[in-house]
């Protein structure tokens, strides 16, 4: 084992405990920061040091660089792990970091420059020979610019932000009067959201599913670690992830790993990412849509088809260890599943839902695993992401998941707050998810039926009310 070193853990809610977890195992020591409203957060019981960052709004908390720097040095770490979403993106943040002497857990800086704006990727994507989704070259300067490049793509066309993230900053338009209409309101939207307002057009591909490719390097060696599918999505934010993806050709897989895999040797990519593409399964053909420089929320499923541990893997790397893993170690074991459970009212737009969780109880039992951002007591409060936790099932093939999550999810009890549990169990009982056969905007389109089986079956499942068992048990 390595040397013990202190590592800073820059982020809150389930990824800061899953981080802290990982840097105990190794033998490390997890330091944490946490705004004022964190302060007796999971992620501060677990971790073995705690800085308070004074205040509540992130833009004071976690986004506030030279604060997490400067709680890094105070506590001797060695090196500052972000997690995803905040800082984990911000090339800046990065240098700043490598600058105050840290290892930074993650790609290098210029990689994070490059590959975190959209629009660069994608014409570093195009230069490394990944198809991509027909759209501008790089960023669009003004509305007249776009609705020439609009007229040749053909619409319906996405407007993206260069800077977008999380599915916020995307707008779909179906005509150049539409695309009028709503470029200024985008480019102002992105401005306030990512600071940056800067967007690039894309063919949007209507019956497309998301299917992505998890990557890792070393700086000597690349692998792909198989693929994951997030197409069941709400507002171009996942909702249920899976792996492997159902359904691919075998030689189309192979294409896309290899694909994704060139693509981090080329750019030299160290630590994890994850390269997004859009897969058309009429034409069975893939495009690159983006890359994530950071791990994801939905790496579990990676972790557990494949048996690794790529939050670890991460630590060990930036540490300066060479991958623990070859390319033909990884071999996919059956069929995983991620929930993310959120507190957000389903009944009301999924509008969020924080408040007091006045009992939570995980399931467990064969092929389940929990990655909670919270336990029984806690609070989701409304500064921040609403997620609750995760779960994640393996089972010998996609049925099998299926089944085991929804028993699963039958055993969660929550209360307190509103839940996208019982949502998430009616996407799951969904047969057209069940045969595979769902695209990225078939949640949406089956929307209405799903949240009304909600609000007919209240008082069923576990997750709605927490009763107590006596209420359900049948007197003999
Ligand atoms: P993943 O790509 O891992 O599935 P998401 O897209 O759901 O992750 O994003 C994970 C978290 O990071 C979310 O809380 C999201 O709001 C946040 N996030 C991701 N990208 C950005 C961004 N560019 N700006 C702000 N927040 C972001
Ligand atoms: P983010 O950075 O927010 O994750 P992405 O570019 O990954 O943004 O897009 C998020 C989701 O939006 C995708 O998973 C997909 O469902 C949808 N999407 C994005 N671009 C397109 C496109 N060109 N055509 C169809 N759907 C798209
Ligand atoms: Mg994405």
């Amino acid at each position: 084992m390595a040397e013990p070193v202190t590592v800073l853990v820059a982020n809150r809610g389930e990824i800061a405990v899953r981080v802290v977890r990982a840097v105990r195992e190794l033998g490390h020591v997890a330091a944490v920061v946490v705004s004022d409203a964190d302060r007796d957060s999971l992620a501060a019981r677990l971790a073995d040091q705690v800085v308070v960052l004074p205040g509540t709004a992130s833009k004071d908390t976690y986004l506030d660089g030279a604060a997490v720097v400067a709680a890094a040095l105070g506590v001797g770490a060695s090196a500052i792990h972000p997690g995803y979403g905040f800082l984990s993106e911000n090339a800046e943040f990065a240098r700043s970091v490598v600058a105050a002497g840290l290892v930074w857990v993650g790609p290098s800086p210029d990689v994070i420059a490059v590959m975190g704006d959209k629009a660069t990727a994608l014409q570093q994507a195009r230069a490394a020979g990944v198809p991509t989704v027909p759209g501008s070259d790089g960023v669009v300067p003004d509305v007249v610019t776009a609705t020439a490049v609009a007229e040749t793509i053909g619409f319906p066309v996405a407007i993206k932000a260069a800077a977008g993230g999380g599915g916020r900053g995307i707008r779909v338009v179906d005509s150049a009067a539409e695309l009028a209409a709503q470029w200024d309101v985008t480019a102002a939207e992105a401005l306030g959201a990512f600071g940056d307002g800067r967007l690039y057009l894309e063919k949007f591909i209507r019956r497309a599913r998301h299917v992505e490719v998890q990557v890792f390097g070393d700086g000597h060696r690349f692998v792909h670690l198989h693929d994951r599918d997030c197409s069941l999505q709400r507002r171009h934010q996942k909702l249920v992830e899976e792996g492997p993806a159902p359904g691919l050709p075998d030689a189309t897989r192979a294409d896309l790993h290899e694909s994704a895999r060139r693509l981090a040797a080329e750019i030299g990519y160290v630590g994890a990412g994850t390269v997004e593409y859009l897969y058309d399964a009429e034409a069975d053909s893939f495009h690159f849509i983006e890359m994530n420089t950071r791990i994801q929320v939905e790496h579990p499923v990676t972790e557990e088809l494949l048996g690794v541990d790529l939050v670890q893997e991460q630590l060990a790397v930036a540490l300066g260890a060479p991958l623990s893993f070859d390319q033909e170690d990884l071999v996919p074991r059956g069929h995983v599943l991620e929930l993310r459970i959120n507190a957000e009212n389903p009944l009301m737009s999924f509008f969020p839902s924080p408040g007091t969780l006045t009992a939570l109880t995980w399931p467990s039992g064969p092929g389940v695993r929990v990655d909670p951002g919270v336990t029984a007591g806690d609070t989701i409060s409304p500064y921040y992401d609403s997620m609750i936790g995760k779960l994640v099932v393996r089972a010998a093939d996609r049925a099998g998941a299926i089944a085991r999550a929804r028993r699963a999810l039958a055993e969660l009890e929550l209360a307190g707050v509103q839940s996208t549990a019982g949502f998430v169990g009616a996407a799951l009982a969904d047969p057209v998810f069940g045969a595979a056969e769902h695209h990225t905007k078939h949640l949406e389109e089956q929307l209405d039926v799903l949240v009304a089986g909600l609000s007919s079956s209240s008082g069923g499942p576990g997750w709605s009310v927490a009763e107590p068992a006596s209420e359900r048990t049948v007197d003999a």
